[in-house]
């Protein structure tokens, strides 16, 4: 799947789309999820054209992976979520529902988050 510069992820990243935005470095932004389903949801995308997590593994480049995981790491700790835990979720493809095609780890935190997985 080739990578649609106006899906609204990118779009967010030029500006063009605000957001609520919580966090910034070379490599990633964070901002809240505008639906959210957590008392604490957020979102955390790579600033490279990357589509999902399929995309983003096979064609990023070292720093870049390192520089992203690093930033989810540390939008978790800026928002004081290790004491109580967080979730880390990235959805690729259909059959996990990816609604944005742009790579993006969403942190769920807040209140028990209950099962990994819906049951059905
Ligand atoms: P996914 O299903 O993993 O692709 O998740 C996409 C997420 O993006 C959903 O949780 C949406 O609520 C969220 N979302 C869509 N548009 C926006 C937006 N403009 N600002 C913030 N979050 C958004």
């Amino acid at each position: 799947m080739s990578y649609d510069p106006n899906n609204v992820f990118a779009r967010i990243l030029r500006g063009e789309i605000p957001c609520e935005r919580l966090y910034e470095d070379s490599f990633a932004i964070a901002f809240a999820d505008i639906s959210p389903q957590a008392p604490v949801h957020v979102l955390v995308i790579p600033k490279g054209s990357y589509v999902s997590m399929a995309d983003f593994s096979a064609r990023a480049d070292d720093a870049e992976i390192a520089g992203f995981f690093k930033a989810v790491g540390e939008v978790a700790r800026r928002l004081d979520l290790e004491a109580g835990g967080y979730r880390m979720l990235a959805n690729h493809g259909a059959d996990a529902g990816q609604e944005v095609p742009h790579f993006h780890v969403h942190l769920f935190a807040g209140r028990p988050l209950g099962r990994m997985v819906a049951k059905e």
